[in-house]
């Protein structure tokens, strides 16, 4: 048995090595108290958007904290969150306007689901109270969320009898560059599934463009609009979990902008608050605001975590979004991506299944989990933090890396290739 203490994410226990300890961070380095130091090329769960100990950030936490720390959202205002809600009104997609805080990702999407189904009810059409999600979907990890997620691979496929039963289509298939015969191909699916089910189905929850944790599975903007149409042809309201994919991820400010669709509801969480803290926003529009908006308390939508709206939080996601306008973040993502292109599509070995590229993300996908076995540990050797998992060596970097630490990202993920197993 091992020592009381901290029971580790992802992980089995027994077999778990914990060999790196940060100490302390600034940039993209990590830190560690062994002296070495680690780029990290996935900016801790892709949320550490502008590095870490960035100056501006830190003021505005400490500015922010002279002023108060936490007050409730229930019934008393605060000027972070009022200015946090107008900000995010004026940056998504025109129509989303209204702006409830939940206090991370996961909590987001259960508040997305939640708001979808009472949109029904309080229309008057209970029996629509199903979801339709994509297959390598990965929506976070408690109870509404896991029965969104990929039902088979998605890592919750023990608790599927207890889940509430949804309905799954295939992934699209269709490339972000790819033909239309394919997103046709990929479109005829959702059709046929939403022409037999509407009746009973309220939302499809997507990841739009990019699905990460379920696969790093890219796919056309030209699917994501012909989704709306059809969601919006069958009445089944769309909703899009920006969380992985939102501030700049996939080369645009939200993937959504790239088909030029604003979903009915939508979810931020990791970058919003640049890794600093947990916290996300779910967007909806004036259509869904309105079916709660009554003289009927029971319209009322009964939500509410402790955290929501905390002036810290969105006092840092504020600031976040002021740098990254100010900085104009979505030239650094595209420098990104570009190197990512030159140096990471180019390379070929017949041990790589697939090497897929989409703004600040890059991936290579291997044949076998076993073929990454050890590939933290040597990368780490080199100088850099990845984390693999599943079949996938991955790099999702702080908008901030230089071209420099970012080549050396690459070179690790392929020498990791070239000489490792
Ligand atoms: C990470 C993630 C979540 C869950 O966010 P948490 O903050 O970990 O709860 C939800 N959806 C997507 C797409 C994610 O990548």
């Amino acid at each position: 048995m091992k020592k009381a203490g901290i029971w580790y994410p992802y992980a089995q226990m027994k077999n778990l090595e914990l060999n790196y300890k940060v100490e302390s961070a600034k940039g993209v380095y990590l830190q560690l108290s062994n002296g070495q130091r680690l780029i990290d090329a996935i900016s801790s769960w892709w949320a550490v958007i502008h590095g870490y100990g960035h100056p501006e950030l830190d003021q505005a936490v400490t500015e922010q904290l002279k002023r108060v720390a936490h007050v409730m959202l229930g019934g008393l205002v605060n000027e972070p969150a009022e200015r946090l809600a107008q900000k995010l009104v004026e940056i998504t997609p025109p129509g989303l306007n209204h702006v409830f805080f939940g206090d991370s990702g996961s909590v987001g999407v259960e508040i997305a689901l939640k708001m979808a189904v009472q949109y029904w009810f309080n229309q008057g059409v209970p029996q629509k109270s199903r979801m339709v999600a994509l297959r390598k979907a990965y929506h976070g990890d408690t109870t509404g969320c896991m029965s969104v997620c990929d039902p088979e691979d998605g890592m919750h496929a023990l608790f599927q009898d207890i889940l509430r039963k949804q309905f799954f289509v295939d992934a699209p298939n269709c490339a972000p560059d790819g033909k239309t015969d394919d997103v046709e191909a990929d479109v005829r699916k959702l059709e046929s599934l939403f022409q037999a089910h509407h009746q009973e189905i309220a939302g499809f929850i997507l990841e739009p463009l990019l699905q990460a944790a379920g696969g790093f599975n890219m796919y056309s903007p030209v699917y994501l609009k012909k989704v709306r149409a059809l969601c919006d042809k069958y009445q089944i309201l769309l909703l899009c979990d920006e969380v992985a994919t939102g501030f700049g991820r996939t080369g645009s400010l939200f993937a959504s902008n790239q088909a030029d669709i604003t979903p009915d509801i939508m979810i931020l969480g990791k970058g919003l608050t640049a890794g600093y803290m947990g916290h996300s926003a779910t967007l909806a529009t004036d259509k869904i605001f309105e079916a709660f908006y009554s003289d009927r308390p029971e319209h009322a939508f009964m939500h509410g975590p402790t955290f929501m709206g905390n002036p810290l939080a969105c006092a840092i996601a504020l600031k976040s979004i002021e740098v990254f306008q100010r900085e104009d973040y979505l030239k650094k993502i595209k420098v990104i991506e570009n190197i990512l292109k030159t140096h990471l599509l180019s390379f070929h070995s017949e041990k790589v299944k697939a090497i897929r590229v989409l703004g600040a993300t890059g991936v290579i996908e291997f044949f076998h989990k076993k073929d990454l076995k050890g590939a933290q540990d040597f990368a780490a050797k080199q100088g850099v933090w990845l984390r693999p998992f599943n079949t996938y060596l991955y790099t999702m970097p702080p908008y901030i890396i230089s071209e420099e630490e970012l080549l050396k990202v690459i070179e690790v993920m392929k020498l990791w290739v070239l000489t490792q197993y």
